[in-house]
């Protein structure tokens, strides 16, 4: 049964676009973050960067530090990514997309279509950076 969809200043076509393209990068953030992490079964949902093997001599266990290094912050940021992609599908899932959670006015539909993970408008962001 189709949810009543609530969200009403996004046209419905947009809103599909916009839901297939953040399920297309997510899909395509989950695939990179395997190649950098690997899931922890222990903690839910937390991606623990690989440590590389590359061999026991000394320049070699440099390599695979600074690799391990670049692959923390790599699957840092892609976690990153990731979170605000699921989050936006959450908010599509509940009808509360487009929505700025600061003053929970509408989010114009052109900056969501620009920046589909939007969750503010551009007012609220603009006063929480500081800029006026
Ligand atoms: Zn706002």
């Amino acid at each position: 049964m189709a949810k009543e969809q609530k969200i009403f200043h996004i046209d419905k076509k947009v809103l599909a676009e916009i839901k297939k393209s953040l399920e297309a990068r997510r899909d395509k953030i989950k695939v990179e973050l395997d190649k950098f992490t690997k899931e922890d079964k222990h903690e839910h949902e937390k991606h623990k960067a690989i440590f590389p093997e590359f061999g026991d001599k000394n320049d070699e266990n440099a390599i695979e530090i600074a690799t391990f290094t670049d692959n923390i912050s790599i699957g840092k940021s892609l976690e990153y990514i990731l979170r605000d992609i699921e989050d936006a599908l959450k908010r599509i899932e509940k009808g509360i997309y487009g929505i700025c959670k600061y003053c929970h006015q509408p989010i114009p539909q052109e900056r969501l279509k620009i920046r589909p993970v939007s969750s503010a408008c551009i007012k609220c962001k603009k006063k929480i950076k500081g800029e006026s």
